[in-house]
């Protein structure tokens, strides 16, 4: 298994789904992991033990999940927000890979692209972008994260014993 210390977060455009998004970035030499649609589906591009070119000397020992939008403020041609299912989708997405890559030295850390040093040859480069919430994402994903430890199942995923009394309004 490939060493995984961190967790990169891109915005893309290249594509709508999976599909295209490999193929317009591998064709400029990159690509990510993980793509995640407007509607907040998560499409796999390459396998946790590839290492596609994504930012720059991180790339190695990171997963790289592009998210679908152009969250950049002073972009006012587009100025996207996340959508909820798209910021639903990354919560889950970044608590299972922390969960799968805590090891005995650690668990990885959660960063936006450009929140990383030395991670692009673009200076001007903003990724994800101002729009893209990524202090609330790591809240989120460490309150994500406890409810595991404290319960090993998320409360969505249990049902209720077969043979529990309804409760029924009275008379
Ligand atoms: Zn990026």
């Amino acid at each position: 298994m490939r060493r995984i210390d961190g967790i990169v977060i891109h915005r893309c455009e290249s594509g709508n789904n999976a599909e295209q998004v490999k193929a317009a970035e591998s064709a400029r030499g990159f690509g990510y992991h993980l793509f995640v649609t407007r509607d907040g589906r998560v499409e796999r591009m390459y396998d946790d033990d590839a290492a596609p070119w994504h930012a720059l000397h991180w790339s190695p020992y990171t997963i790289a999940i592009a998210v679908y939008g152009d969250f950049v403020a002073a972009d006012k041609s587009r100025n996207h927000t996340p959508t909820d299912a798209q910021l639903a989708a990354c919560v889950t997405l970044c608590a299972e890979l922390v969960e799968k890559y805590t090891t005995s030295k650690g668990s990885p850390w959660i960063a936006g692209h450009t929140e990383l040093k030395r991670a692009t040859t673009d200076p001007s480069k903003v990724c994800p972008g101002e729009r893209f919430p990524m202090a609330w994402l790591r809240a989120k994903v460490g309150q994500r994260m406890s409810v595991l430890r404290a319960f090993g199942t998320p409360p969505s995923e249990l049902s209720p014993p077969e043979n529990l009394p309804r409760v029924k309004p009275s008379a």
